[in-house]
Order: C-alpha cells, then structure tokens, then sequence
C-alpha cells in the first residue's frame, strides 16, 4: 500500500516523501483510514512503529479542507495529550513538519518551563495543540484555552499517562472538550487500566493491534552477564572498554543510579550525559540533543524519561539493571535493530535479578546468551541479598507503646 491509497491531499504526500517515507508502515495503514472516517480508536502500538503519523496525518488531513488563512483568532480543533514533555515536543515537532505546505498551525504547551510564552503562542491561535495533563488544566483555567470547539482529542501513551498518576486530569480534560468529538487512544500495552479508561471515555471504538515486536527480539543479539550487585559498575566499565562500541543508552530503574552512573563515567573519561524525571526540561531537552548529535556517545536513562522518545538505530542498548516488567526489557532493545539491521543488548543480572530473567524468556520465546567469560562471575549459588529491617521497634520496651507515645503519633499526622 502506498500514501497516495490512503486518499491524503497533494501537499500532506509532499510533505512525507521530504520526510523520506516510501510507504506507509503497519499502523499507518490501519490507522488513517479509520481517523479519516472519524471513528473512536484504540491502538496498542509502540513509538518506533510511526504512530505519530498515523494521528498526525488524517488529523491535518480533515482540517486541510477546512483551513482558515489568518492565523489570529484560529480556534484549537485537534488536541493531543501527551505524558512528557520530550513527547510533546516530539509530536509537535511531528506535526509542523506534516504541515509545511499547509496553513494549519500547531503549538506545544508544557510544565517545568515558562508560561508567557506558551500564553503569547496561543494568543496567535492554532489548529493543534500538544500538550501534557498538568499544564493544559493550568492555562485552562487561566482561561488561556478554549477547548470548545475540539473535533480530534488524541491520548498519546496513555499506559504511561495512567501509570504516571494522570487519570484524573486527563478524565477532566476530555469532560471539557465536546461530547461530539473523535477521540483517539494509543497506548503500547493496554492494561486492564487502560481498557477502564477506554470503556468510559470512547465510543465504538475500533481496535487495532501492531504486535509488540518481539521479532525485533531475534534481530538482536540479547548478552546476559550474571555479576554480583557490587560488581555491575566495574563490570560496565570493563565492557565499555573492551565490548560495547558506539552509539548506547544504558538503562537504569532509579533516578539515583542513573546519576550515579553518569559521574562514573565522565569520571572515567567517557562522553554521556543523563535524563531522568528530576531533571529540569532545559537539562532533559539538552541531553537528548547532545546524543542525538552525537556530541556524547553514551546516554544514562531510566525507563520513563526515555519512553516514548524517538532515539532509535542504536548500536547497543545496556541493560544495567534488569526490568522487573518483561515488556520493558522489549521496548528497551527494540531501541536497537530497527529496520531490519542487527543490534545489541547486554543485560547484566545479579542475584536478585534471576527471576526477571525467566520472566522475559517467556515473553520473547528465547533463551538469552549468557556470557560467563568476565573478571566479576557471580556465584551461582549466589542467594539475593535481602535487606532486613533493623527497627523492631523500642530496645526497652520490645515495640510496646505507651499511650502518651501513641496520642503524639495522631498528633503527627
Ligand atoms: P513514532 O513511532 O511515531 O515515534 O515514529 C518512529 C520513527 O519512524 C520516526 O522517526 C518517524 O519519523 C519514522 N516514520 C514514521 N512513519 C514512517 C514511514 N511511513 N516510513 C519511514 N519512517 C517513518
């Protein structure tokens, strides 16, 4: 199937073959034309599979017959709610190239950076609108949008959006836009959470599935080292230097392990740099742009901060702790191998960790190479260590309260 069989106007298809796409991918194909009928949809499809396009296209599409010249005074007809900022301003970014050779504007509102400037943005009035939850509510309540006149209300992530706390804002946010509206979910997994969500929020929604690509799985060449916790840093820096070449993100779950991380590595002379939720947006937007110029070759991350973001065509991708989601693990390595090339994961697993391990096997139907040719093996009858609490409670009084003791804990809280 071509772009020209999904019936997009002559100056959306220049825009795409200077995007350089030959052919639409799965998604697309499925996707557009339903947008374009203006039916509800949910899609379950991953970044990296051209989900952007296919809301973005059929959104611009239905509002090129309707453009209007001046851009003062233009009222939001599209509105895409994204999770973070870095995909808002991906999406964004998205939809101005889309639109070159029209006349149809966007603009991207997000938290952690100044208002006035988003205020003047939406002052000059656009079709589209980007944005994530909390800033939306805050200008509309400010009474700096009107969501009145919505016609597309599209939920990018929304799995993300959900396990990021957002439910609520975004329920508040599809009350303030007309009942009549399209609305479109998308979301790499569908959780029972999300299905909730769908149930109360679409109507009639059709479904359209783009397989987790676990084939992406088989392009990779997925390397397990087993380490004692302790050892996981000496052991990166052994297969930075010896084994890992290029272009590589490197995960970690905690906010504080990426930091951790990074300031080893600058120590040890490497070029990275980190993005994770405490970050500021300058700092976030800055990093990511540093690695995708290359300008440092290793970037630490954790799973939230990177979702969603288009870094792909990695050379490595390296799990340094494992994901206690099997589905992350996926997502993760997915970042390398696209398109067909071959890439490469290495996962570094200590004691704790074996079970995850057993989990993602299951997942992707294979078992991962375990490499035990490095100076930090784990004994494999390594048990993991846990962590007992220390508090038992009172050494003189064997945990047992006094009244005065527990009239002072109420007044605590
Ligand atoms: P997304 O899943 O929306 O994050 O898109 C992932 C990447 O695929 C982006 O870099 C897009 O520019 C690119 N892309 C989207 N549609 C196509 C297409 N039809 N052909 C080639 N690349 C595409």
């Amino acid at each position: 199937m071509s772009f020209k069989d999904l019936q997009l106007n002559r100056p959306i298809l220049r825009a795409i073959a200077q995007k350089g796409y030959d052919n639409p991918t799965l998604v697309q194909e499925k996707a557009i034309p339903l947008v374009l009928d203006k039916k509800d949809v949910i899609v379950s499809a991953q970044t990296g599979t051209g989900k952007t396009a296919a809301f973005a296209l059929p959104i611009l599409q239905l509002l090129f017959d309707r453009q209007e010249g001046p851009k003062k005074g233009k009222k939001i007809k599209a509105l895409v709610v994204s999770p973070t900022r870095e995909l808002a301003i991906q999406i964004a970014e998205n939809f101005t190239s889309y639109a070159t050779h029209t006349n149809l504007t966007s603009t991207v509102i997000f938290g952690g950076a100044s208002i006035e400037p988003q205020i003047e943005k939406l002052k000059n009035g656009v079709d589209i609108l980007i944005a994530t939850p909390g800033r939306l509510l805050d200008l509309h309540k400010q009474d700096q949008i009107n969501l009145d006149y919505i016609e597309t209300l599209v939920l990018d992530e929304a799995d993300l959006m959900l396990d990021m706390g957002f439910i609520d804002d975004v329920k508040k946010i599809e009350r303030l836009c007309p009942s009549t509206k399209q609305t479109l979910l998308f979301s790499a997994t569908i959780p029972y959470k999300v299905e909730q969500l769908a149930s109360s929020i679409l109507n009639q929604p059709k479904r359209i599935e783009v397989a987790q690509n676990s084939s992406t799985s088989k392009n990779v060449n997925q390397l397990l080292y087993f380490v004692p916790k302790k050892d996981k840093i000496e052991l990166c820096l052994h297969l930075l230097r010896n084994t890992i070449k290029g272009h590589i993100i490197i995960f970690r779950r905690t906010k504080y392990g990426v930091d951790k991380l990074e300031k080893t590595l600058l120590k040890n002379g490497y070029k990275a740099d980190s993005i994770h939720g405490d970050k500021s947006q300058t700092a976030r937007q800055e990093a990511l742009n540093k690695f995708k110029k290359k300008e440092v070759n290793i970037l630490v991350a954790t799973d939230v901060a990177a979702r969603g973001i288009d870094i792909d065509n990695l050379d490595a991708v390296v799990n340094f702790d494992l994901p206690n989601v099997p589905e992350t693990y996926v997502h993760r390595i997915g970042r390398t191998a696209r398109a067909g090339q071959s890439g490469m994961a290495y996962s570094l697993c200590s004691a704790d960790e074996k079970s995850y391990v057993l989990d993602i096997q299951k997942l992707i139907h294979l078992q991962l190479d375990v490499m035990d040719d490095h100076p930090y093996p784990l004994d494999p009858k390594a048990k993991p260590i846990v962590h007992k609490s220390k508090k038992t409670g009172s050494k003189h009084k064997k945990g047992r309260k006094s009244e005065a003791s527990k009239k002072k804990k109420k007044r605590w809280y």
